[in-house]
């Protein structure tokens, strides 16, 4: 069994308790295993392991990879599924709406219009998660909660979208009930946009370190990285 199949095991086992102790079904929540800084081969192996989902940041590195993977993998019907997690420049968008299937990172409404524009018909719909920042930090991407709802129904309504959910990113925190707590207000919100009439069915939170306490707070996507290919190196050199 090679590294990464066996990080991918421990990491289902996590979430699998997790759910356990939360009273959930672990199937209400799909693992994204994110694979930046990491090359094809590493996808690859994650692949041959099971793992459909991934997730990327920096958009060229991405779409690099994603070319490699699809000559590597027979077409079979099942193919990957890409989901780009990284912040989005206005320069970037295009690139993003052509080879992405989701995009977790949306937070203006200006990014959401390009890629509605700039996505093509063939692929169907761009599942999007609009970013929540739900703590505040000053640096960090994310629209804040009182804006969310504006924002959700405008990017809802834009025809190249498909609207399915919030994703956060909270500081790191090492106290669980603390760190609950942070992610069950983002869980409030994502309740609170259903009850406006939005169906919305993903919860985009928790990390490898904190995917725990995010499950509890009622996570059904977690973006795992280190947990399965290990720790990464400088991410490789490319301004977004
Ligand atoms: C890198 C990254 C992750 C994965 O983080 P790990 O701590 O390595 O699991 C998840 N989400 C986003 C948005 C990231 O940028």
């Amino acid at each position: 069994m090679t590294m990464i199949e066996q990080n991918l095991q421990t990491v289902r086992q996590r979430i699998a308790s997790a759910c356990l102790a939360a009273g959930r079904d672990p199937r209400e929540v799909a693992l994204l295993a994110v694979s930046k800084t990491f090359d094809a081969q590493a996808v690859h192996a994650a692949y041959r392991a099971g793992q459909i989902a991934f997730g990327e940041n920096y958009i060229q590195e991405a779409v690099q990879k994603i070319t490699q993977m699809r000559a590597l993998i027979a077409l079979d019907g099942e193919g990957l599924q890409w989901h780009c997690i990284g912040p989005i420049q206005s320069n970037k968008t295009r690139l993003v709406a052509e080879h992405f299937d989701w995009v977790h990172t949306v937070d203006r409404l200006k990014t959401a219009q390009r890629l509605s524009e700039q996505r093509p018909a063939t692929l169907g719909p761009l599942q999007v998660c609009i970013q929540v920042n739900v703590d505040g930090g000053v640096t960090k991407s994310g629209v804040s909660p009182p804006d969310a709802l504006a924002l959700a129904r405008a990017v809802a309504a834009l025809p190249g979208l498909r609207l399915r959910g919030l994703m956060s990113i909270p500081e790191p925190e090492p106290d669980f009930e603390v760190a609950c707590a942070v992610f069950a207000r983002v869980r409030a919100l994502f309740d609170a946009l259903n009850a406006d009439g939005l169906a919305l069915d993903t919860l985009s939170m928790g990390m490898s370190a904190d995917l725990e306490a995010a499950i509890r707070a009622g996570s059904t996507l977690v973006r795992v990285g280190t947990a399965i290919f290990g720790g990464r190196p400088q991410p490789l050199a490319q301004p977004e």
